[in-house]
């Protein structure tokens, strides 16, 4: 019989140390990161992208190289196999005709977090979890407490005050116990954790302290390269926030390669963050392999919001290995790029997605992209949840006025 997931183990990302992959684990030993593996010989041989191109427009046609074991234990909203689209005109405008959009704006919550939230929420319910906790920026506690409802299971949140307000409504009305914070996402942190030591009964998810949320972001990269007819762009940008996405997307690359499913080279992996938080630039300009604690961060693309990320050396070592760079850009730049993408293209993107915009615009500038390259963005939310970042200053008419 075909397995539906060919996990093997786990792996310690800082030691190479194997670790069971059918109970339920947070962190290794030394305290970083566990990466799901998989037996990728046998998906080679037992399933060809052809018969991947013939199923279901989700994440899930990808189920050999993710870890929920049956598949009545999926729990989605019909994640993923978000369009890739064409940007001719605003490409035109800043030089580089074949830029290309993966728009996660139009995923279940309107941001990507949904696909590591599909994946988490599922294995960690697989695995027995009955009660998911977590800090966040926002977003991710929007889309696991939605998952959460829907696999039955309990979860309880910590956000920052500022983070947008629209998430507080997605956990409260998807019925998880939510707490702000008047502080940033590493003091929800430790919020959260002491309630799950105090309390029990619940698994901290927080960003890379659990082997899966990375499984579900890493479909973005099986994705691209699919829908470009499995052949690698030239570049990819990230707004990068606690890197799950960069990474993911290069562990799938490598899967890919190892399971023979590209052609070309790796792209050049570009990490983008502000200028307002930008541990993971400094760190790449200054040849370190991790980044120190950025002080008093603050920027308006708030899911970037980071000061120290648990995986920011696998962040650093994903954009090296793939000779590519990091970049900062200010919000002033990030919401000129929102809005000329938006006149341009007819798209409402996130905050996070225009960072991205203007670091193209600045990359072909400075000629480390090239005009005829295939660059792919990631626009990983929808513009919808930040309608604060517009302003709008429009005439109200009386009932019997007139328009010029
Ligand atoms: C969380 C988030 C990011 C950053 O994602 P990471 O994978 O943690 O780096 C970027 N954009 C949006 C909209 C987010 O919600």
């Amino acid at each position: 019989m075909r397995a539906y997931s060919s996990l093997s183990h786990l792996e310690c990302s800082r030691t190479s140390k194997t670790y069971d992959a059918d109970v339920v684990q947070g962190t290794s030993e030394v305290g970083a990161p566990l990466l799901a593996r998989y037996d990728l010989e046998r998906v080679a041989s037992t399933v060809t992208r052809e018969e991947i191109a013939g199923r279901g427009p989700d994440l899930w046609r990808y189920h050999e190289v993710l870890p929920v074991r049956e598949a009545g234990n999926v729990v989605t909203l019909g994640e993923g196999m978000t369009p890739l689209l064409d940007l001719p005109a605003y490409g035109k405008q800043v030089g580089v005709p074949g830029l290309k959009m993966k728009d996660e704006g139009l995923i279940p919550t309107g941001a990507f977090k949904a696909r590591g939230a599909a994946v988490g929420v599922s294995r960690a319910a697989e695995l027995g979890v009955t009660g998911i906790a977590m800090p966040t920026n926002g977003n991710a506690g929007a889309a696991w407490s939605i998952y959460a409802a829907r696999a039955g299971i309990r979860s309880l949140i910590a956000m920052p005050v500022d983070a947008p307000e629209i998430t507080r409504t997605e956990c409260v009305v998807s019925g998880a116990e939510l707490y702000l914070v008047d502080g940033l996402i590493g003091d929800a942190g430790k919020l959260i954790a002491a309630a799950v030591a105090g309390r029990g009964g619940y698994q901290d998810v927080s960003t890379l302290k659990e082997p899966y949320r990375i499984e579900g972001k890493k479909t973005m990269g099986y994705e691209i390269v699919e829908q470009l007819g499995w052949r690698t762009p030239d570049v990819i940008l990230y707004p990068t926030g606690g890197g799950v996405g960069i990474i993911g997307i290069y562990k799938a690359l490598l899967e890919m390669r190892e399971l023979g499913w590209l052609t070309g080279d790796l792209p050049r992996l570009v990490a983008v963050q502000s200028t307002g938080c930008a541990p993971i630039v400094e760190a790449f300009h200054a040849g370190k392999a991790e980044s120190t604690a950025f002080p008093d961060a603050y920027t308006i693309a708030f899911g970037i919001t980071v000061p120290k990320a648990l995986g920011d050396f696998l962040v650093l070592a994903a954009v090296r290995a793939t000779n590519g760079t990091a970049i900062a850009v200010t919000d002033e730049e990030l919401l000129a790029a929102q809005a000329a993408v938006a006149r341009a293209e007819g798209a409402f993107v996130c905050p996070e997605g225009a960072a991205c915009f203007a670091a193209v615009e600045q990359l072909r500038a400075s000629n480390w992209l090239a005009e005829d390259e295939n660059v792919v963005v990631l626009n990983t939310g929808s513009g919808l949840k930040y309608p604060g970042t517009v302003t709008v200053d429009v005439p109200t008419l009386p009932v019997d006025g007139r328009i010029p």
